[in-house]
């Protein structure tokens, strides 16, 4: 039988909260808005895909990654990747 007293436990949670939030700071998820623009679709670097209806993750005050949890970090398309064939 383990014994762990809920100090314990609250501490190791504590910790764990802690450890997480550190990552957070130091590594986030950098989303990519690399897909079809029309679509709105953005990869994130944790290897998920979400959809907006407007605008992007800034736009939609996504601070956090909702697949990972880390700080979200929007990597800018690069101008030469934007095709604007249908002015
Ligand atoms: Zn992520």
């Amino acid at each position: 039988m383990s014994e762990k007293s809920d100090l314990a436990e609250e501490v190791e949670y504590a910790d764990y909260r802690a450890q997480k939030r550190h990552r957070a700071e130091t590594t986030p998820c950098h989303w990519t808005d690399d897909t079809d623009p029309d679509f709105n679709v953005w990869r994130t670097a944790c290897g998920e895909m979400f959809t907006f209806l407007e605008e992007g993750p800034t736009e939609n005050k996504m601070r956090f990654c909702c697949y990972c949890g880390l700080a979200l970090v929007v990597v800018p398309r690069p101008p030469d990747v934007l095709e604007d064939d249908d002015a």
